[in-house]
């Protein structure tokens, strides 16, 4: 029997049967959220969480819920982030725009979605560590990106969908001139504590909202067309 450190690692969940017994309970929860993409679910099942995570963090992988990733941030709960995904409805040939990296975890989730991720984080060490943890696993087409997302991403732009993982009063105006037409974008609105996603469609130079997805808790989104930085 394995003793000491090796032993602590099987139970956080590194271990081959632990990874896979908390991706189980992982697709089991955005399933219960309602998530039905069957592509949306492999992606869930088969991106490791536990390297987009801290280390002594890792015993709480397998639970559905969000884990504090340091500079007062956390990865947000899986089956949210699956809704949200999901939602963007991406197709395969897609170039998607993340707003709000953190450890990289919904970017490794989106890579697997589209042809292409560029994700946009403002804190430098957060956007060096999932720089890293995407290279780590096997991430190719996936970029991160550090600065203000407020911005966009002028020089990659058209996306075919945006997603922003921080919450504002509104969509900053150069994501939704950056939405290519009949792309979709999804962002958490309100004050960061107690907001709306919503999901809304690029339809003929406009933004239309298509509808609220749910209710979620998430960090205020800063910068130029956000909070601002203080
Ligand atoms: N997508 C992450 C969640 C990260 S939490 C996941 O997979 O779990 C939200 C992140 O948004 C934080 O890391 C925060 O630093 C970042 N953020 C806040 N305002 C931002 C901005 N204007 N531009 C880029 N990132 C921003």
């Amino acid at each position: 029997m394995k003793q000491g450190a090796d032993r602590d690692d099987e139970r956080a969940g590194t271990a081959p049967w632990a990874e896979r017994v908390n991706a189980e309970s992982l697709v089991r929860a955005a399933r219960a959220q309602g998530v039905t993409d069957a592509r949306v679910l492999e992606a869930l099942r088969t991106v490791r969480r536990s390297s987009f995570v801290p280390k002594e963090t890792l015993n709480q992988v397998g639970c559905d819920c969000a884990i504090p990733i340091g500079q007062a941030q956390t990865t947000s709960q899986p089956s949210l982030i699956g809704l949200m995904i999901e939602a963007l409805g991406l197709g395969a040939e897609d170039v998607v725009l993340e707003i709000g990296t953190g450890y990289g975890y919904q970017a490794a989730l989106l890579a697997k979605l589209a042809r292409y991720v560029f994700s946009v984080e403002r804190i430098p060490e957060l956007a060096e560590i999932a720089r890293h943890n995407l290279k780590a696993e096997g991430v190719l087409n996936a970029e991160v990106v550090t600065g203000d997302g407020t911005l966009g991403l002028p020089s990659s732009a058209p996306f075919d969908g945006i997603v922003v993982a921080a919450a504002f009063l509104r969509v900053p105006d150069p994501l939704a001139a950056q939405l290519a037409p009949g792309g979709r974008l999804v962002m958490p609105v309100g004050n960061g504590g107690g907001d709306l996603v919503k999901v809304f469609e690029s339809r003929d130079n406009d933004l239309v909202e298509l509808r609220v997805l749910c209710g979620a808790r998430f960090v205020p989104l800063l910068g130029a067309n956000g909070f601002e930085v203080r």
